[in-house]
């Protein structure tokens, strides 16, 4: 559990059972993880709004970040180089057909766009979709 202390401390966040879980859940895994399958994973200790806070406090401090499936479905993956004031998702998101896993592909990273005067950026998200190592069988 060292490492979810380190962040915790990290972005000021205080320590409990249910944040420490959770990061340790979000760890071990290596597609991102729907709100439900996050409270599957913690089991009863923690319950719907806790877990709630905890994912809104963890994307505001930038450990986590949200991303809308291709079902429309909303999943969480931690950051990689995330502050909270620069939150910076330019990699690629690839959607499994078949397993319905949603990946983080931090090595494909991009530019952000050059947008006509007067736009201003938020967001920019770039989204794949075919199948996973594990179910393309390569
Ligand atoms: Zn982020
Ligand atoms: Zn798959
Ligand atoms: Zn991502």
């Amino acid at each position: 559990m060292a490492w979810a202390n380190d962040i915790l401390k990290q972005h000021g966040l205080k320590k409990t059972d249910a944040r420490l879980k959770t990061l340790e859940v979000l760890r071990g895994r290596d597609s991102a993880i729907s709100h439900n399958d996050l409270e599957t994973a913690l089991g009863e200790s923690t319950d719907r709004v806790t877990l709630y806070r905890i994912l809104n406090a963890f994307e505001e401090k930038g450990i986590i970040h949200g991303i809308v499936t291709q079902r429309g479905g909303m999943q969480y993956a931690l950051c990689s180089h995330c502050t909270e004031h620069n939150h910076v998702h330019n990699h690629l998101h690839f959607s499994c057909s078949n397993c319905q896993k949603t990946f983080c592909i931090n090595n494909v990273s991009f530019h952000n766009p050059n947008l006509p005067q007067g736009f201003l950026l938020k967001e920019f998200n770039l989204s794949a979709s075919g199948l996973c190592q594990e179910c393309s069988g390569i």
